[in-house]
């Protein structure tokens, strides 16, 4: 069964008492509001998440924001899959563009990060996504063919079953350019195809894809109701407990 997601990333904001309240207002308002299946899940920064994975009393799933490929040892600074799946945590985002952009994270890098993930039972939420560059000279399907192929691809399939994808256009992202909802149906409709070819029609079709980039509680419901967008990997919008909630409500 394809799972309806609308995920917040908070990225590095937020110390612990803002988020504490953040989060409080926002478990509050979805247990209150929600109406449909859809999951509402907070990736927080490490700090946060075992506070938020009890208050969040399975109302809200808590992710966190990156991971490292090995299970322990002598790198200083550094938090493993492992570490986040023992606070309670269920989800991960690998391979967000801001990772990629500003450590340098390689597609091979996040193969590695995604594989240590399913192996601490933690569903990852696989980021792709091109740049305006990319878009403007029409490369953008060939780079997120190849960050499919080289993150996620190398997967069997019991495993890529378990896996959430986020197209995430970096134009889109923090500029409040969001994709139409044709731009991200065309690429969602593109990317399950690829699933397909890989790994058949019944994976393909219970693939969660996630929009994420300047999605808003004005642009969500459309988004969402695109029959390849299975939800969203929101950003901004995510610091503001009733934006965010609006946006979990776009698909009731
Ligand atoms: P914005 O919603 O702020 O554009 O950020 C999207 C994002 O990067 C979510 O991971």
């Amino acid at each position: 069964m394809r799972k309806k997601i609308v995920a917040g990333n908070w990225k590095m904001n937020m110390d612990f008492s803002e988020g504490i309240s953040l989060f409080s207002e926002i478990v509050n308002m979805v247990r209150d509001e929600k109406k449909g299946d859809q999951i509402a899940v907070i990736c927080a920064p490490y700090i946060h998440i075992n506070s938020l994975t009890q208050l969040g009393a399975g109302v809200v799933k808590i992710g966190a924001q990156n991971c490292h490929q090995n299970e322990s040892g002598a790198f200083t600074g550094e938090i493993s899959a492992k570490m986040v799946k023992s606070t309670g945590c269920e989800y991960v985002i690998i391979g967000h563009s801001e990772r990629r952009q500003y450590f340098a994270e390689t597609d091979e890098l996040l193969a590695a990060k995604t594989v240590i993930a399913l192996q601490n039972n933690l569903t990852p939420l696989f980021c792709i996504g091109e740049t305006l560059d990319e878009r403007n000279n029409g490369s953008y399907y060939q780079v997120l063919e190849k960050q499919l192929e080289n993150g996620v691809f190398t997967l069997n399939a019991e495993d890529f079953a378990k896996v959430v994808l986020a197209y995430e256009p970096v134009w889109a992202i923090g500029t409040g350019l969001t994709a139409s909802p044709e731009q991200a149906q065309d690429i969602h409709a593109f990317i399950r195809a690829k699933v397909e070819a890989k790994y058949g029609v019944n994976i393909a079709d219970d693939t969660t894809i996630l929009y994420g980039g300047s999605c808003n509680p004005k642009n969500a419901a459309e988004l969402f109701a695109q029959n390849d967008i299975d939800g969203g990997l929101i950003g901004g919008a995510s610091l503001k407990s009733r934006d965010f909630v609006d946006i979990v409500k776009a698909f009731n």
